[in-house]
């Protein structure tokens, strides 16, 4: 069987219908764009280890398909972030790119406690109408829109790679065991060991994100865009860690489960948002990017925070809930932040680029055994997980 049936095959197990196929969505131009984009991404990344599909699929989930080596993004995911890009745009977020006027910003009473599952419900699909989307004409308005789309549909592709890359399908002993993201219902069901799978899995995509748009948006500066969007985002290293970390975590309340801050930590499978943003600037911390300085960490957080809440407040016309990250102080999430930290090894490959590995053919990439130094990091530390 080629690797499309093995994945057509999988996916019909999880209720997914198969492979998306792009021509079926003539009036967006964006799914054949994400379509390349994610196959050059994970081609790129992975030195052609791992592929990617969109599936045909509303839900608002990414996969990790261990044994076909193949990351998935479902239309719904794809959707949600194109919705989430196109709010923003058209409600003003960076009014300088565009040169918009400043807007009124009136609360809506109907907007002050949705979940974020039902913010994304509410917002319009996005198509390449300009009769709906008139800033589709504006070149600047355009490329805000596909620089904060194609933030976070790396991130979610580069989050997927991250399971790859900490080897986290192979602790399964199911054949066809697949690894599930986004909004899947109640967030229930998970443990400790989970969250520290996401968390490694979430820094390791905002690591490879930084370098990655940096490298875009340099790659684009001879072009009148290019360079507004360098200016307006990429002044310094730390700039860009700031535009990037708050995109980031918008995308992170948009899928964040409702009522996951009322329930038991110990059963989330994903962190909360907050959680989601402080490690993975965390991660930038303890390991340094680009050059951004280790101490620039607290800074970098304080005012990615400060920008989301302000990105919400304009997108959702609702009032800020800055109180989000104080919330976090209570005393049940500092000891389930510490877990997490303390089972973080037991989920993380310090071994380098797993894409380099000499694999034969036959090899799935379920057979590859966790490298040495994994083992010797964990120590003496005895994994949950049956191997
Ligand atoms: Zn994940």
């Amino acid at each position: 069987m080629s690797r499309e049936e093995d994945v057509t095959f999988t996916l019909q197990l999880q209720n997914i219908r198969g492979i998306l196929d792009v021509h079926t969505i003539p009036d967006n131009q964006f799914f054949a764009l994400y379509e390349y984009d994610g196959r050059q991404l994970c081609n790129l990344v992975t030195e052609g280890k791992i592929f990617f599909n969109l599936a045909d699929s509303p839900k608002i989930n990414a996969l990790a398909l261990y044994r076909e080596k193949t990351v998935i993004v479902c239309r719904g995911m794809l959707e949600a972030i194109l919705k989430i890009a196109a709010e923003l745009v058209t409600r003003g977020a960076y009014p300088r790119l565009g040169n918009l006027a400043d807007r009124e910003w009136i609360v809506n009473p109907d907007q002050l406690f949705p979940s974020a599952h039902e913010t994304l419900k509410s917002l319009t699909p996005f198509t390449c109408d300009k009769s709906r989307f008139p800033w589709l004409e504006s070149e600047d308005r355009l490329a805000l829109f596909t620089i904060i789309s194609s933030t976070m549909f790396r991130f979610v592709v580069l989050h997927e790679l991250g399971h790859f890359f900490h080897g986290h399908g192979q602790r399964s002993s199911e054949d066809h065991f697949v690894e599930f993201d986004g909004v899947a219902g109640p967030d229930s069901g998970g443990n400790v060991d989970a969250q520290a799978r996401e968390t490694s899995a979430d820094a390791y995509a905002f690591g490879i994100l930084l370098q990655l748009q940096r490298d875009h948006l340099k790659s684009q500066k001879h072009e009148s865009f290019g360079r507004r969007l360098a200016n307006e985002f990429h002044k310094s290293d730390e700039d860009l860690a700031v535009f990037l970390s708050s995109i980031v975590f918008i995308y992170f309340h948009m899928t964040e489960s409702s009522g996951i801050r009322q329930s038991d930590p110990n059963s989330w499978r994903h962190p909360p948002a907050a959680f989601r943003l402080t490690t993975v600037l965390a991660g930038l911390l303890e390991h340094g990017a680009l050059a951004v300085p280790a101490e620039a960490g607290p800074r970098i957080l304080q005012t990615a925070v400060l920008r989301s809440e302000a990105l919400l407040t304009t997108m959702l016309d609702r009032l800020h809930a800055i109180e989000w990250l104080g919330s976090m102080n209570d005393p049940k999430f500092l000891a389930q932040y510490s877990a997490i930290y303390e089972a973080l090894p037991r989920w993380s490959s310090s071994a380098g680029p797993r894409w380099n590995e000499d694999s034969t053919e036959h090899d799935r990439w379920t057979d590859v055994r966790p490298p040495q130094r994994t083992a010797a990091r964990t120590g003496q530390r005895k994994s949950h997980v049956s191997e």
